[in-house]
């Protein structure tokens, strides 16, 4: 099997060179389709009909700004990909009956610089980002090189039964890309679906098995919009936007206090004032709010919104909220089925973690749970590996071994219900 390490570990360095940001993953998808097509996959859906409706696309002139940077070619019609219709999903249907299976990988990165250290092993090895802004900083790369493997593995075996889709989903990051997909249909009809994470705090050789925990969240944009003065000479007459909005902010960190369950709340953005002598008119917050709970999430939400009108009317400004991402809460495992697979993987020597925590928002969480709620099983899982530094920041980056770890883990989960489903 040395050649699916290889395979692994160039596919990772070819993704890891190329990071894009959500609705922003052209060339990454491009890459994609091209290598599928050379596996053999035909049938490949991608452009508007994978999505439904997208939350906090970036605007058009970053898209074209991005396009103009990369040397992207295809021998397809890629327009609709270009607009930020980015994805794919891609099909293989055995010809035998038997389960559909579903699978997803996300495939962005991050708006973040790669660090120069030469210690780092993409520096190191000649795979750094050369996209300057953005990183692939949280292992999606990875993501994308085992959802390539496996679906090399598919496609190459001669003797599997039923189908298998591919989900290859943009813009998780900032939790928009799944909803999207789900809601324009990506995960019906499925009778298994799986999804892992690289990382997340295991270490190579573990696996979380059966996550659970994934925070509901949303992610909201505020603009508050008041009136400028001269700051000496009337500032009565001026409504100050940032006063108004750095309020809110405090207010806002109020909201985390429930018996119920956890919750977090961050404003991570927060703009404001073009003069020191000038009341400032525009103020331009981004924040977002998590919970262990739909209704918890819910509920915060309606105090966001009460507390953004106080603030408003206190100030006397006036403001504009839009939703710019969401996630739901997901804590559902079926299991029987959880059971069944959990005794089979640690026959075969699998380290696994039973039900890891998430703590975290997961867009995958809306596809779990569609396929969950019209009797297919689900599950996610966490392949430990070991990170030279935490995700999301400029050094980090995992142990390549765990690639193989991880397609393997797929590999025997697909080669296990097959035999089953044949008995
Ligand atoms: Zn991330
Ligand atoms: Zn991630």
């Amino acid at each position: 099997m040395e050649t699916y390490k290889e395979y692994l570990i160039e596919k990772r360095r070819k993704f890891h060179k190329i990071p894009e940001a959500g609705f922003m993953e052209i060339e990454t998808t491009v890459e994609i389709i091209k290598e599928l097509k050379k596996l053999g996959f035909k049938n490949i859906k991608y452009g508007r009909s994978i999505h439904h409706e997208r939350l906090g696309v970036p605007d058009e002139e970053s898209i074209k700004a991005h396009l103009r940077e990369s040397h992207i070619n295809a021998d397809f019609d890629i327009k609709e990909i270009e607009e930020g219709y980015t994805g794919l999903i891609a099909e293989y249907d055995s010809g035998i009956s038997g389960p559909k299976f579903g699978f997803r990988f996300d495939i962005d990165g991050l708006a973040l610089e790669e660090t120069k250290n030469k210690d780092h092993i993409p520096n190191k090895f000649a795979f750094n980002s050369k996209n300057e802004d953005f990183m692939h900083a949280c292992g999606h790369d990875g993501h994308i090189s085992i959802g390539l493997a496996l679906a090399k593995y598919i496609i190459s075996k001669k003797n599997l039964i039923g189908s298998y889709r591919f989900i290859f989903q943009g813009a998780e990051e900032g939790v928009r890309g799944g909803k999207s997909m789900a809601d324009a249909g990506c995960a019906e009809n499925l009778d298994y679906f799986f999804s892992s994470h690289l990382g997340m705090g295991f270490k190579t050789g573990e696996i979380g098995f059966g996550s659970v925990g994934f925070f509901a969240t949303k992610k909201f944009d505020i603009d508050f919009i008041g009136k400028s003065s001269h700051a000496s000479g009337a500032p009565e007459q001026g409504r100050s936007a940032l006063l108004a909005a750095a309020s809110l902010a405090l207010v806002l960190n109020s909201l985390t206090q429930y018996s119920r369950g956890a919750t977090r709340v961050n404003v991570g953005v927060l703009n404001s004032g073009t003069e020191r002598n000038i009341v400032p008119e525009h103020a331009h917050m981004e924040l977002e709010i998590r919970a262990e709970y739909q209704a918890l999430l819910d509920d915060m939400e309606s105090r966001v919104l009460k507390a953004l009108e106080g603030t408003s009317i206190a100030f006397e400004v006036k403001n504009q909220i839009r939703l710019m991402g969401t996630s739901i809460a997901y804590n559902y495992i079926d299991e029987d089925f959880f059971e069944d697979l959990k005794n089979y993987l640690t026959s075969l020597g699998y380290n696994l973690i039973l039900k890891p925590k998430f703590k975290a928002s997961e867009d995958v969480s809306s596809m779990l749970k569609r396929v969950a709620e019209k009797g297919g099983k689900s599950l996610h899982f966490i392949i430990g590996s070991d990170l030279k530094s935490n995700h999301h920041t400029n050094s980090f980056d995992f142990d390549e071994n765990s690639l193989y770890i991880g397609f393997q883990f797929y590999k025997d989960i697909i080669d296990y219900l097959n035999i089953k489903y044949k008995q």
